[in-house]
């Protein structure tokens, strides 16, 4: 088995300051931009909030948007409808039942609507500097690739890497994860001969793209 703590090193050792692409000053906006990210890369939305945290200050004003207008302000995030309606209807129980403020724990957080566990953790590590790990496409690659992970499931990914993770790495470890997975470990053509995690990982074919 693939040694997670030297991997976490390396990996610390190239980003040693690693930080989420998408832009936010306060828990509220990057709930509201993780929501927007799902299926959209993060430049894309890094566009569209660039005005719509302008015009939203706060959950009122989210709360109380004309579906229809918000709906177009995020339409080139793609999904516009369900994410208008997820932002919106997270912001009325934000105020409904906590006090218009984000939540920073796992158990209020996936109460609101369209949160699951990995947006949770993206909350809870970037926006609060607590210790998660938010398993995306990226994490999920790159953990099963490298041999500490064995599942498609995010949840047991998440499991088996909080198990190995010294647990005051689990935010800089994800981190680093999602830019190693954007420019190293890339989905289609990994980049292994210049991986810096080439002698610890376990994938069978990184020899043939290494060449
Ligand atoms: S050696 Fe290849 S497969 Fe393994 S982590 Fe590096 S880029 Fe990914």
């Amino acid at each position: 088995m693939p040694d997670a703590k030297k991997i976490t090193a390396i990996l610390l050792k190239k980003y040693p300051n690693p930080r989420t692409a998408l832009n936010f000053s306060n828990p509220l906006e990057l709930l509201v931009a993780t929501i927007l990210s799902a299926q959209c890369t993060d430049v894309r939305v890094n566009e569209a909030t660039k005005k719509l945290f302008k015009k939203y200050k706060n959950v009122k004003n989210y709360a109380g948007a004309d579906s229809n207008a918000f709906e177009n302000e995020i339409r080139s995030t793609g999904f516009y409808k369900n994410k208008a309606k997820m932002i919106i209807g997270c912001c009325q129980k934000l105020i409904k039942e906590f006090n218009g403020r984000v939540p920073s724990t796992m158990e209020e957080l996936t109460t609101l609507p369209g949160v699951g566990r990995k947006t949770a953790n993206v909350i809870m590590g970037s926006a609060f500097g607590k210790q998660a790990i938010a398993v995306d496409t990226h994490v999920l690659r790159v953990s099963n690739r490298l041999g500490i992970a064995h599942s498609e499931n995010p949840d047991k990914v998440e499991e088996e890497l909080m198990r190995q993770i010294p647990d005051n790495r689990w935010t800089a470890f994800n981190l680093a994860m999602i830019l190693h997975g954007r420019e190293t470990c890339t989905a289609r053509k990994p980049r292994c001969g210049a991986c810096v995690l080439y002698d610890e990982c376990g994938w069978p074919e990184k020899d043939k793209e290494r060449i």
